[in-house]
């Protein structure tokens, strides 16, 4: 009896350690922003093997099995390119401590030999997923899968596009979880003043008293991508016209007007709500100095913008 007693709290802090140990390193995911560009493209393969855990049923996944689901997520949420590139989140995900494993039957396919090709991965079967220890943890903890989840999310992609991507995977964080929060409630209020609480494409504001309803503080380039909490680099925009942002339906041109993508599209709603505003000036901020900052817009423009624009 005395044995047990004194085993049991040994046990729990171990497993503790265990479960930080595996949280750290998700916190830790090193992505690839040469001068500024996206690359969400690890975090992506992580929250996609993630959602696989319990439909697969096994560790080590087929690259032939990942590959579409992963091109069809690159596509949806990673930066616009014009050729997506499955197999270099699949192979470069094993230069991160302790996360993920790639076995292949070709000797040469190897951590430390370049970049294997697309071809190479297919006709060699090449296999990944993640490392054991971690598998076994995300399987049996479901906190700390909710936690991983949230730090992934809230690392690499603004709040607007989290619930789009859980769904478009599958997953669910459990509503009474304490998420984490990087929003800071002074940027909030810089910005939202800096437009006199209107939207800066509709223009619109509604209050309940004296709180504005369905208004944001958007960052142009994202607070994930070290974009910085300042009004030259924020933008007043109602529910709608922030998500839309965020997904890159429009950005801002040098001069301060609105530009559509070409592959945003719609009927009902379109052109009141978006179509209409094409090559229409922002709303002005009280000062000048407010206005956007042509490195934060050019930023958006090359890194979330669907381009092309509208004609
Ligand atoms: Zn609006």
């Amino acid at each position: 009896m005395r044995n047990q007693a004194r085993q049991r709290p040994t046990l729990e802090v171990s497993s503790l350690l265990k479960e930080e140990d595996v949280a750290h390193r998700f916190r830790s995911l090193s992505v690839w922003r040469k001068a500024g560009q996206r690359a969400p493209h690890k975090p992506l393969l992580c929250l996609l093997a993630i959602s696989e855990l319990f439909t697969e049923n096994q560790r080590l996944v087929p690259f032939d099995k990942i590959q579409n689901p992963l091109r069809r997520l690159l596509t949806e949420f990673g930066p616009p390119r014009k050729v997506c590139h499955p197999e270099y989140p699949f192979w470069a995900l094993q230069s991160e401590k302790g996360i993920w494993e790639v076995r292949s039957a070709l000797s040469t396919l190897r951590p430390g030999n370049g970049y294997p090709s697309r071809r190479a991965l297919l006709s060699s079967k090449a296999q990944g997923g993640f490392q054991e220890d971690v598998y076994n943890e995300l399987r049996q903890n479901d906190e700390l899968r909710a936690k991983v989840i949230d730090t992934l999310l809230q690392s690499h992609f603004p709040e607007t596009l989290h619930e789009d991507i859980l769904l478009s995977l599958g997953l669910v964080i459990p509503s009474g979880m304490q998420r984490s929060n990087n929003r800071d409630p002074e940027f909030r209020e810089m910005v939202l003043s800096a437009y006199e609480y209107r939207c800066a494409v509709c223009g619109f504001n509604v209050r309940i008293g004296h709180v504005p309803i369905a208004l944001e503080a958007a960052h142009i380039k994202w607070h994930q991508a070290a974009g910085p909490d300042i009004r030259e680099n924020g933008l007043a925009l109602c529910s709608l016209h922030h998500k839309l942002f965020d997904r890159g339906a429009f950005t801002i041109n040098q001069a301060g007007c609105v530009l559509i993508s070409e592959k945003a599209y719609g009927s009902e709603g379109f052109v009141e709500n978006l179509g209409r505003f094409h090559k229409k000036p922002l709303l002005k901020p009280n000062r000048d100095s407010y206005m956007p900052k042509v490195d934060y817009t050019k930023w958006h423009t090359e890194q979330v913008f669907l381009a092309p624009a509208r004609e």
